[in-house]
């Protein structure tokens, strides 16, 4: 299948939560990189609802840097991260890698030692598979309803049904 290689993420979970600082450390990675909208949050939520917190502070407790990619522009990523002051890249303009591998050089992250996790195939898994790195899906916690989003959607469905057969 063409793009295969691209868009097929190496877990799909039902929601961030079940992404856990000890399953990341066991496959050795020590930094998530995390897609906001959709993924941790919806675009409702200017600021991170509580349970992004408390997962991402436990992140931090055992020893996992977050940081956060996002397509969304420059006020939403600095709203959404002011609490936290992680590194943060608005406008990344996945699935190009350049925010990416800006990203994980000022991190200190490497291929092998980062996970992207977001809710896209077509930008988050395609970054991430572009720049090496391990990928974690989740499904978006709160689609939008257009006609946009509903073709991304469709182009997806026979990736998803990849993943599944082959996990
Ligand atoms: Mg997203």
């Amino acid at each position: 299948m063409i793009f295969e290689k691209y868009l097929i993420p190496d877990e799909m979970v039902d929601r961030f939560e079940c992404v856990t600082p000890e399953h990341l450390l066991s496959l050795g990675k020590k930094f998530i990189i995390c897609d906001i909208d959709n993924t941790l949050a919806t675009y409702d939520d200017p600021t991170p609802p509580d349970n992004v917190v408390t997962w991402c502070r436990n992140m931090n407790e055992k020893g996992v840097t977050v940081a956060f990619v996002s397509n969304n522009h420059e006020e939403r990523v600095a709203l959404f991260n002011k609490n936290f002051g992680y590194a943060a890249y608005a406008d990344s303009h996945k699935p190009g890698t350049k925010k990416l591998k800006t990203a994980m050089r000022d991190l200190g992250a490497t291929a092998e030692n980062a996970v992207l996790l977001g809710d896209q195939l077509l930008t988050d898994a395609a970054a991430a598979k572009s720049a090496g790195l391990y990928c974690i899906i989740v499904p978006p916690i709160r689609d939008k309803k257009n006609l946009f989003f509903r073709f991304k959607r469709w182009i997806e469905i026979p990736y998803v049904k990849k993943y599944r057969r082959t996990h």
